[in-house]
């Protein structure tokens, strides 16, 4: 199959604009299509209420291919640089150049979104792809695997489904790009497989993204702001905020607050809400279900192993040694964290993996702008939470253990594009290029 694609990419046929903007035309189709199909999958996979389908994964790769479609033309074109004195009479210039054939590895969370949304820079950029969606999302991954074939060039992107035994036979095989958005350990596994062939890896990661909430902030505001980022497809985002820190007095603020938003979010029992998610898989509720073990249970905590159901959950006074701070939550635990300042705030930040996200909600600009300074993180975001990844002018991707890489817009095409420098001289003017030639001596030296 992979052979295929290679020959298929040398025959030129993607790389024609016509060709890039009708897969793209279609992939709008399908979406446009099938929304009612895949709010199902969503659904049944993941327990996903029809609004969050459309906002977070149909309608943000719609947009996303529009954003493309309509900037395209202009993307592809050479990009001249400035030339110094040696070359004013040559051409300079970047090409974007599609890499050949890309691997794209989705994960589970938003199985639409983090498939389609670099696949849609992928074909944007002139690749051929190979699209293996995440296991744990069976119903979408069916799904892809029925409909794309049916919309989009069947010789030059292919759906591979399939566990980590076909993930694995795939990362053996050469590829020119490979894209995956998973946990760190398999980002690990897929950058050692990629070191083979010196692929270029792009690795969408997780970690613990921390929330800083000045005492100063609406309370109202930052409640709602927070419960919505945190709680939205149960805690399984990859940019939710992981945990919050602040003083203790703002701790007992916010737990006040947090209570009335949760109810008005979910009533009082969310599992009998339609806007309220379920954990993917039995072994993901295990592995939260434990983190909340001998932690002090301010709000929610109810849990129902059946039906995959783990309430919305506020944990208070939480320790640094707690299991909940050891790693990733990725589940409904919201554990807040007691901290002096934001000095210590900061030192938190600094002694842990560098996250894919950071929070801090205060009206004070020079307390944004230290915190901002002192920290590193892959997004950063003041007084809200998600919705930076909703800009499609800004990029979006990890740093250090978050990953590395980033998409969204024009970053996706980019990302997907070898940029070619490239030199065009004439065979004229020799007698100016002579000085580098040997015999080399003081006078060239001094020119
Ligand atoms: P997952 O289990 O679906 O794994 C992701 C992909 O890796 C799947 O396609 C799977 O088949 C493959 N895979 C799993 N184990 C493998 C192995 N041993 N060898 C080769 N391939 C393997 O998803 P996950 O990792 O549970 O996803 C959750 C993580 O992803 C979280 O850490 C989350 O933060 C992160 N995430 C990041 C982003 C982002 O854009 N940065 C988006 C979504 C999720």
């Amino acid at each position: 199959m992979i052979q295929g694609l290679r020959s298929i990419f040398r025959t030129g046929r993607t790389r024609s604009l016509k060709w890039r903007l009708a897969q793209l035309n279609s992939l709008i189709k399908l979406l446009d299509e099938n929304g009612e199909k895949i709010c199902q999958a969503l659904f049944e996979d993941l327990h996903k209420h029809n609004m969050e389908s459309y906002v977070m994964e149909i309608n943000m790769c719609k947009n996303d291919a529009v954003f493309n479609i309509n900037n395209l033309r202009s993307w592809m074109q050479p990009q001249q640089v400035p030339k110094g004195l040696l070359n004013k009479m040559d051409d300079a210039y970047i090409r974007y150049e599609p890499y050949g054939t890309a691997l794209i590895i989705g994960a589970w969370n938003y199985p639409i979104q983090v498939t389609l949304l670099p696949l849609i820079g992928a074909i944007a950029a002139g690749n051929c792809v190979v699209l293996k969606p995440s296991e744990l999302a069976p119903k979408v991954a069916t799904l892809l695997e029925e409909l794309i074939p049916k919309y989009l060039d069947q010789e030059c992107i292919k759906v591979v489904n399939g566990g980590i035994p076909e993930t694995t036979l795939l990362l053996e095989q050469r590829f020119d790009i490979i894209f995956y958005t998973g946990n760190t350990t398999v980002g690990r596994i897929v950058m050692a497989a990629a070191s083979k062939y010196v692929t270029p890896v792009v690795l969408e990661l997780g970690g613990k993204s921390p929330v800083f909430i000045d005492g100063n902030a609406d309370m109202n505001v930052v409640a709602r702001r927070i419960a919505w980022g945190k709680f939205c497809n149960a805690g399984q985002t990859c940019i939710a905020p992981d945990y919050v820190m602040c003083t203790v007095e703002t701790q007992e603020k916010l737990l006040d607050k947090m209570k009335v938003v949760l109810e008005e979010f979910y009533t009082t029992n969310a599992q009998t809400s339609e806007s309220f998610g379920r954990i993917i898989n039995a072994r993901h509720f295990q592995r939260v279900y434990k983190l909340m073990e001998g932690a002090n249970i301010a709000i929610g905590g109810q849990t129902d192993e059946s039906d995959l159901f783990i309430a919305p959950t506020v944990l208070r006074d939480v320790k640094l040694t707690d299991p909940v701070m050891q790693e990733e939550i990725f589940g409904p635990l919201l554990p807040i964290v007691p901290v002096r300042d934001h000095q210590e705030a900061i030192e938190i930040i600094n002694d842990r993996e560098k996250p894919l996200a950071m929070y801090i909600f205060s009206t004070d600009k020079g307390l944004v702008r230290t915190i901002k300074e002192s920290t590193s993180s892959g997004g950063f975001c003041v007084n809200d939470t998600l919705i930076h990844a909703a800009v499609p002018t800004l990029p979006f991707g990890g740093v250090g253990n978050s990953g590395m890489g980033a998409y969204h817009g024009k970053f996706t095409f980019d990302t997907f594009s070898h940029k070619r420098g490239c030199l065009e001289k004439s065979l004229g003017l020799e007698s100016f290029n002579s000085l580098r030639y040997p015999p080399y001596n003081e006078k060239k030296l001094g020119w």
